[in-house]
């Protein structure tokens, strides 16, 4: 299997050749399909199987570009990781006009109020500082129609399951929303249960 073949928009082919992605991994092979459908899909994979892109990928292409406003949530446990996923959104993206800005704990809040007037469709967030702009009403939530949660077992372990529970409640129920966790502790289940909607399993 090649790229070409699952379907993907071609100026993100461009960009997935151009980053020197020439085959799917087996994590991006599964989930494309069947993201691309509205699905919810829960991914168990490691990080370095590529399911950055396997999130990104669909994401990406189902943003409305004239849309300004945010339509995607990724949330990660880290600063470095909103960061790193971020940048490869935005790398996939390059030739469209999807952007994506990460949010995180530690930096000036002015200063990220001030990059979302630059209207980014996607959000990567980790979930304290997202429930502050929540909160402040800086980021609305009104449009999002996706909503990933990205290594949810160390988002859990470190803490966040009142922030994350907040935002899920708080975005529209019709969404799509995409898991993706090493392990499956019980208390994520849990999660899963409560907020996805008869998900398909993926397991790499
Ligand atoms: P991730 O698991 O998303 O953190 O990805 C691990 C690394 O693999 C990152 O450096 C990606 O840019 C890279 N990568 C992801 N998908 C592919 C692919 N299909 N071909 C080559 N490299 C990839």
């Amino acid at each position: 299997t090649v790229f070409a073949d699952l379907d993907i928009h071609p100026l993100l082919l461009k960009s997935l050749d151009q980053m020197g992605f020439e085959e799917p991994t087996p994590i991006q092979k599964d989930v494309l399909p069947i993201a691309k459908t509205g699905k919810d899909v829960i991914g168990q994979a490691q990080t370095g199987t590529g399911k950055t892109a396997a999130f990104g990928i669909p994401l990406i292409e189902k943003m409305e570009q004239e849309t300004r406003l945010p339509q995607g949530i990724v949330l990660a446990p880290t600063r470095e990781l909103a960061i790193q996923v971020a940048e490869e959104l935005n790398k996939i993206g390059r030739y469209s006009s999807v952007r994506a800005l990460p949010i995180y704990g530690g930096q000036e809040i002015g200063r990220q109020i001030r990059a979302l007037k630059n209207r980014p469709q996607i959000i990567v967030a980790t979930p304290g500082r997202l429930q502050d702009h929540m909160r402040r009403g800086t980021i609305k939530l009104s449009d999002i129609n996706t909503v990933v949660l990205d290594e949810a077992d160390e988002m859990l372990s470190m803490g966040f399951v009142e922030e994350i529970e907040e935002i899920l409640e708080s975005v529209p129920d019709n969404r799509q929303t995409l898991l993706f966790s090493a392990t499956m502790p019980p208390r994520l289940q849990s999660i899963l249960n409560k907020y996805m909607n008869d998900p398909a399993q993926v397991k790499v």
